[in-house]
């Protein structure tokens, strides 16, 4: 059962819109999504803005279908291509929506997606912390900004390996660090490799675990991590870069669009 990579980029893509760095212009990828196909049976984890291209890779590498969609957290990269299931579009039929309960709540008070869930084109399933689904998926709670519904990775397996995927994390303290020791690959927030990406921001404002600080922490498993959900600033987007060429000497790697994990 391989898992497919749509995207690996932070919420707003790279390019991203208004940016004219030197990297929105070398470069292309869509926001952080990825696909476990097992047959016919396709299982999407966030539906990004970038859908519409992603599912045609979908079809490409696979010949398509869905089968349900997990959602990770209500920041929009990572549901923004829900309306692409309703009237306007696809149109699909009660496509099975996997996401916590705070989640459902702000979806079903929220145009255009309560439209979606009146309209029978997805059918909300409610996951709980811990507790596997049908898929053979299990919900972890991640701490992130929160301000709109609670966060969740997702452990599932790919053949015999035990695989994490968890695009947005504030840090890596506690509990993500056992989850992420405890699995044999973990798909990680590689978001900002380094504060100097940030010059104007206050630092302990970011929330995200800056790359150069988690190939310290992860040093004795560096094969064992990928990073995805790369900010447009991100030196890693270069596999020229000294950053990058550093960090595959380590033994780490960097997620890219349409990778193939088996
Ligand atoms: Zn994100
Ligand atoms: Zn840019
Ligand atoms: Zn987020």
């Amino acid at each position: 059962m391989p898992l497919l990579l749509l995207g690996t980029a932070q919420d707003g893509g790279v390019p991203q819109a208004g940016c004219g760095c030197i990297n929105c212009f070398r470069f292309k990828r869509s926001a952080a999504s990825v696909a476990l196909v097992d047959g016919k049976n396709v299982v999407l984890i966030d539906i990004t803005p970038d859908f519409r291209f992603q599912y045609r890779m979908l079809i490409e590498r696979f010949g398509g279908g869905l089968s349900a969609i997990y959602l990770t957290h209500a920041h929009w990269g990572h549901y923004g291509g829900l309306p692409l299931l309703g009237r306007e579009s696809w149109n699909v039929r009660n496509m099975p929506v996997f996401l916590s309960q705070p989640f459902h709540d702000l979806l079903s008070s929220n145009e255009p997606f309560s439209s979606l869930i009146r309209n029978s084109n997805i059918t909300p399933q409610i996951i709980e912390e811990n507790v596997i689904t049908q898929h053979g998926i299990t919900p972890v709670h991640v701490s992130h900004r929160d301000e709109f519904s609670d966060t969740f990775a997702f452990l599932f397996k790919l053949n015999d390996r035990k695989v994490l995927y968890m695009p947005d994390a504030d840090n890596f303290e506690g509990e993500p660090d056992s989850l992420i020791r405890s699995v044999d690959l973990a798909i990680i927030d590689g978001t900002f490799y380094s504060a100097d990406e940030l010059p104007r921001r206050d630092i302990t404002r970011i929330p995200h675990p800056f790359v150069v600080d988690t190939i310290k922490r992860y040093s004795d498993i560096a094969d064992r991590i990928m990073f995805t959900h790369l900010n447009h600033t991100n030196p890693l987007l270069d596999s020229d870069s000294p950053e990058r060429t550093e960090l595959e000497a380590m033994g780490f790697r960097v997620a890219n669009d349409g990778d193939v994990i088996e």
